[in-house]
């Protein structure tokens, strides 16, 4: 039966919505800022993110401050720490680690107790992570029981050279690629050190079931880039994926609850 006009695609819609009612308060997203961006006239305060986590059911995120990427890693770690402990469970934070900034490294060896793991963003700290420098402070990160998070619009290569020199390091390809994501998955694939966080205004049809499949459901993390995207845009791609409530459950929650176990253990 054709539906009424208006009523097309209700089904998709009604499943989504039972979905999202059914994990409430239960997501973590894996990929998450705050501060501000004033490419975008933009600032993301930790209410205003929190506000748009309450819409979606979402329980808590690994953030990182924007002041970080775009003026001095360590500012934003102040400013990070911050956001977490004026909102403890809900913001996770991240130290975001510059091995270029001097006293970087000595201050998460200090600190590491108060984050859940580390972010490295190659494009903003002019240094790929897989030059000699950043890998002797990742090794630091994998013996401070710390995951990686990194961005990987290079298809996942820096990804793949550094959880190969550091199979004890956990590393987190942040947008899963980019555009580039099914070579990052067939880069990924064989090294079990590494996941993939599905988050990015790239979204064809067939990404998260192709990671499922490829890397196994407890290896790939929702996770949304708020206040880039709308958690919405993630969301859709996972739940469009048709997977099994069980993946499902691995893909929202349990991977990132499993990643960040052990630092959450250590408070
Ligand atoms: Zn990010």
């Amino acid at each position: 039966m054709r539906p009424k006009p208006g009523e097309e695609g209700r089904d998709a819609v009604d499943k989504l919505l039972e979905l999202l009612n059914r994990y409430r308060n239960r997501i973590i997203d894996a990929h998450a800022h705050v501060g501000p961006d004033q490419r975008f006239l933009m600032w993301a305060t930790p209410e205003a993110v929190l506000e748009v986590y309450g819409r979606y059911g979402i329980r808590a995120g690994l953030f990182s401050s924007t002041i970080s990427l775009l003026a001095g890693a360590r500012e934003g770690n102040r400013h990070v720490l911050e956001a977490a402990r004026a909102h403890p469970g809900r913001i996770l934070p991240l130290y975001s680690l510059n091995p270029l900034e001097p006293g970087c490294l000595e201050e998460l060896e200090r600190d590491a107790g108060s984050y859940v793991g580390v972010k490295f963003h190659p494009d903003y700290f002019h240094v790929q992570p897989s030059h000699h420098l950043a890998l002797e402070a990742l090794k630091r990160v994998a013996e401070l029981g710390l995951p990686l998070m990194l961005h990987s619009y290079d298809g996942c290569a820096e990804a793949e050279k550094v959880a190969r020199a550091l199979p004890e390091l956990k590393v987190v390809a942040y947008h899963m690629g980019g555009v580039r994501w099914r070579e990052c998955l067939k880069r990924l694939s064989a090294l079990e050190n590494t996941l993939v966080e599905v988050s990015s205004s790239v979204a064809e049809p067939g990404m998260v079931a192709a990671a499922v499949e490829e890397l196994g459901a407890d290896r790939v993390l929702f996770g949304s880039d708020v206040p880039y995207l709308e958690p919405a845009v993630s969301l859709g791609k996972i739940f469009d994926a048709d997977l099994s409530e069980r993946d499902l459950e691995n893909v929202l929650w349990r991977n990132a609850e499993g990643l960040i176990g052990d630092a959450l253990l250590r408070r």
